[in-house]
């Protein structure tokens, strides 16, 4: 007798959700660190504006080290000496829905205090490294 495996419908690629955090990082360079949990690792983006928290308004991001997770929290002084020395402070944290995910492009939603709605990561094509992060408009 025929058995009828009902296979469960794939998810949207990439469809997961996890942890954001923002750390306002005054280094020798204020900067803002965009950080999402994927993966296993914070995949971290350096920000050297203020993330946008409404449509209009883009912002570099550009790619650097992955941070283990537990970095999530992290807020406090980096000692003079240390890389990224200087005082860091938790500007946003919330979770997100991540919605598509490609190479060239990553779409979530935000659930956190300032930044909240539907975000763009683009990526150059030309500088791989570099990203635009943006609010999209329809949220
Ligand atoms: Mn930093």
């Amino acid at each position: 007798m025929a058995v009828t495996v009902l296979e469960r419908k794939p998810r949207r690629s990439g469809g997961s959700s996890g942890r954001f955090v923002v750390q306002e990082h005054h280094a020798t360079r204020l900067h803002w660190d965009f950080r999402l949990e994927m993966d296993g690792v914070l995949k971290s983006w350096a920000v050297p504006k203020e993330p946008p928290t409404r449509p209009g308004v883009r912002r570099l991001a550009v790619q650097v080290e992955d941070h283990p997770l537990d970095y999530i929290d992290f807020g406090g002084v980096i000692p003079e000496g240390e890389y990224g020395a200087g005082t860091v402070r938790i500007w946003d944290r919330g979770t997100y829905a991540l919605e598509s995910r490609k190479p060239e492009k990553l779409v979530f939603e935000l659930h956190g205090e300032r930044m909240r709605g539907r975000y763009v990561l683009l990526r150059f094509t030309d500088k791989p490294e570099n990203w635009l992060l943006f609010k999209a408009k329809n949220t």
